[in-house]
């Protein structure tokens, strides 16, 4: 398989994987009481990358949001404190992607060909900010979740279509993650045309 092909640059979130990402966002809401179990299953239609049963697991913060991928387990932790609003949606879409990109779950190709051999799932998060931000499978997961949740953001502060055009049309980094794609002239431009992309779709 030819890595570059691989490289989807904003992975394709289907439909069912949108629906599945506010369905677990609702289950999270609704549930009282973390305990590390599983809290919400069903099986996910993800288009090319085939269809999967999917599983969220809650756990009490502080814990790492991970996805693992010999179960198809995204472990969410619930922090009493976040806003319900889009943040766990948006959570869940972004490891739901690396449950569905090949990247990720086939071994063999991630740990030989990024050099991450025998860094075991949970920890694979704690690589320094900067690598960890550049792993291929975390540029496809972020492009895919971060552009439209800076565009659904905008929105619900009330700012209106020509306010976002313009910020759309000359952004600046507003999160930590944007802060390091900033620093790479390549990721920056990529994301400057995803964020492009989901304005389009507001603007009709
Ligand atoms: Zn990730």
């Amino acid at each position: 398989m030819k890595l570059n092909s691989l490289h989807e640059g904003k992975f394709p979130i289907t439909p069912d994987m949108a629906n599945f990402a506010v369905d677990g966002e609702r289950k999270i809401a609704s549930t009282k009481e973390a305990t590390g179990e599983v809290v919400f299953r069903r099986e996910v239609d993800g288009g090319k990358y085939g269809k999967k049963e999917i599983k969220i697991a809650l756990h009490p913060a502080p814990h790492r949001n991970y996805a693992d991928v010999e179960t198809n387990t995204i472990h969410i932790s619930k922090n009493p404190r976040q806003p319900y609003y889009r943040q766990y949606e948006s959570m869940i879409k972004h490891e739901l992607v690396h449950l569905f990109d090949p990247k990720v779950t086939d071994k063999n190709l991630r740990n030989k060909s990024w050099g991450v051999e025998n860094v075991p799932e949970d920890l694979l998060g704690r690589l320094s900010d900067k690598k960890y931000y550049e792993l291929p499978w975390e540029v496809d997961a972020y492009m895919a979740t971060r552009a439209e949740d800076h565009i659904k953001n905008m929105i619900r502060k009330g700012y209106d279509k020509e306010q976002i055009r313009q910020i759309v049309s000359e952004p600046e980094p507003t999160t930590e993650y944007e802060g390091f794609i900033h620093g790479n002239k390549k990721l920056w431009r990529k994301y400057k045309r995803v964020l492009h992309d989901e304005y389009k779709k507001i603007n009709g």
